[in-house]
């Protein structure tokens, strides 16, 4: 497309949206170019901000008449390069930002895309309802984007994946309509299930522009305790008796090696050592309940283990203040790691049962690739997620230390896959892992993942050259 036909699109766009909402200067778009860990800078036409489901509709269908592909965004917390983009336009959903409607008997709510992951849970909040999903990035991720990449965070092993907390969703397709899919319903086997279609898929087949949300009850007690553990063997015990013995109670099980405390107590700000002691693993164990009873039964369940062994020391948080310290140790993790070195990272997952023997084998593996490598692995054990991150050995350069990225991936994604795991848990494929898909993902689902694609998108407009990898690899599809 030649550059005077960009100009009449950016034109058109200004007419109808209003032109402060078609950004082109180069400082307003800069943080819309790359995401937070800057390993991918895109290039853009334009950052453009409708205000409604009509006017993505009018900006998609203007785009796919101009041959100008799109990429959306919410908050641009993803991690994958997903939503940078590649010289089309960004679609910054951010303006959608209304909660539409809550309907407390029917525990669901209805919001536009654009609604950040914390107001959503404080709408639901308000209505004495608990929307769980819940994320470090929960300040700035916004609905609509949470739902793309089917984020997790700490409360899957409770509630379920973003997937598990969607009824319904409105649509923008790739040719300008809009599905309107906004049921309520909890039964609804009227045909395929279209919206699980578009959640998890990363902008490249619709631009989801509201959603019906799942509301369940708020727990009238929740308690969080920190435990030492002797090993990560040590941890997943704690975790099959807690979870036997507290059930659905059990929301949170978060795993954290001794190195990642070491970190944290290193150079997060305001953190406050749990005990006094060093272990070899940690578990940040959190229980909720629809009585008045967590923290008695987390004690409970802690003081037995402490006796039968499983645990070498807990501490339970006496009030709310400090329940968010010993968070705060948890949460600091992602962020700290940057203040050590740099990291190369993989969002992987295996079953529960094998999480142990994952990480003694990716670990010894790693550690024989290059010696002096600190692995840094930790993450939602009760979901069989875990971050496995490597941090640049002391005294080696960061850069040739990240060179190692490919080698690494290779250790460490064919351990997951000879296990059965999964290479992109959480965090999505985007253009981080998408050519990884190659040599990981069954021929058979690549193919029916391109014909989707090319089903609902034929011409390539919505985020192309994300997620699917095309058959001759990375150069045919970037
Ligand atoms: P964006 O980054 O804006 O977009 C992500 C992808 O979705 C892109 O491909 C984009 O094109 C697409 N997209 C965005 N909005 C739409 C839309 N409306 N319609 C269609 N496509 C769209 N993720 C987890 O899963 N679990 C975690 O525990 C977690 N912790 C994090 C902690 C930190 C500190 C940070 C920075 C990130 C973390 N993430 C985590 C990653 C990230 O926050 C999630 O992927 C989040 O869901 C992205 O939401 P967003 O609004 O920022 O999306």
């Amino acid at each position: 497309m030649s550059p005077s036909s960009h100009a009449d699109l950016l034109d058109a766009l200004r007419a109808q949206l209003g032109p402060a909402q078609v950004i082109t200067a180069s400082d307003a778009m800069a943080g819309h170019l790359t995401e937070m860990r800057g390993l991918y800078r895109g290039t853009a036409l334009a950052v453009v901000r409708p205000a409604n489901t009509e006017e993505v509709a009018l900006t998609v269908r203007a785009c796919a008449q101009a041959g100008v592909p799109l990429v959306a965004q919410g908050g641009n917390t993803g991690l994958v390069g997903g939503g940078v983009p590649a010289g089309g336009i960004v679609l910054s959903l951010a303006r959608l930002d209304r909660v539409r409607s809550l309907d407390p008997v029917n525990a669901t709510m209805t919001v536009e895309a654009g609604c950040i992951l914390a107001t959503v849970q404080e709408a639901a909040e308000t209505a004495g309802l608990l929307f769980p999903l819940s994320l470090a990035s929960e300040g700035s991720c916004r609905i609509g984007g949470n739902l793309a990449t089917n984020a997790g965070g700490t409360a899957v092993l409770a509630y379920g994946n973003a997937r598990d907390l969607v009824l319904g969703l409105e649509v923008v397709l790739a040719d300008g309509r809009i599905w309107n899919g906004l049921k309520a319903l909890r039964k609804d086997n009227a045909g395929y299930d279209l919206k699980q279609l578009f959640v998890g898929s990363e902008g490249t087949l619709g631009i989801i522009t509201a959603a019906v949300l799942k509301l369940h009850p708020r727990p009238a007690s929740t308690a969080t305790a920190f435990v030492g553990l002797a090993s990560a063997g040590a941890a997943l015990a704690l975790l099959t008796r807690l979870r036997s013995r507290a059930g659905g109670r059990l929301t949170a099980f978060e795993y954290m090696p001794r190195f990642g405390l070491e970190i944290v107590l290193r150079h997060a700000e305001g953190v406050v050592r749990p005990f006094a002691g060093d272990h070899a693993a940690y578990a940040l164990v959190e229980i909720s309940s629809e009585g008045p009873e967590a923290e008695a039964l987390l004690e409970d369940l802690l003081g037995e283990a402490l006796q039968d062994e499983l645990a070498e020391d807990a501490v339970v948080a006496r009030s709310t203040a400090q329940s968010k310290a010993l968070w705060r140790l948890r949460e600091s993790l992602s962020e700290v790691q940057r203040r050590e070195g740099a990291s190369i990272k993989h969002d992987v997952a295996v079953a529960v049962s094998r999480v142990p023997e994952f990480l003694e084998r990716a670990s010894a593996a790693c550690e024989a690739a290059l010696p002096g490598v600190r692995v840094c692995a930790f993450g939602h054990l009760g979901d069989g997620n875990i971050h496995f991150n490597l941090t640049q050995p002391i005294g080696m350069e960061a850069a040739a230390f990240l060179d190692l990225w490919p080698r690494f991936n290779r250790i460490v994604h064919d351990i997951v896959h000879a296990m059965d795991g999964s290479i992109a848990a959480e965090h999505g494929v985007g253009l981080i892992k998408r050519d990884e898909l190659l040599r990981y993902k069954d021929p058979v689902a690549l193919d029916l993942m391109r014909r989707l694609k090319a089903a609902l998108d034929p011409d390539g407009i919505l985020n192309p050259g994300k997620v699917v990898p095309s058959e001759s690899g990375a150069a045919a599809s970037a």
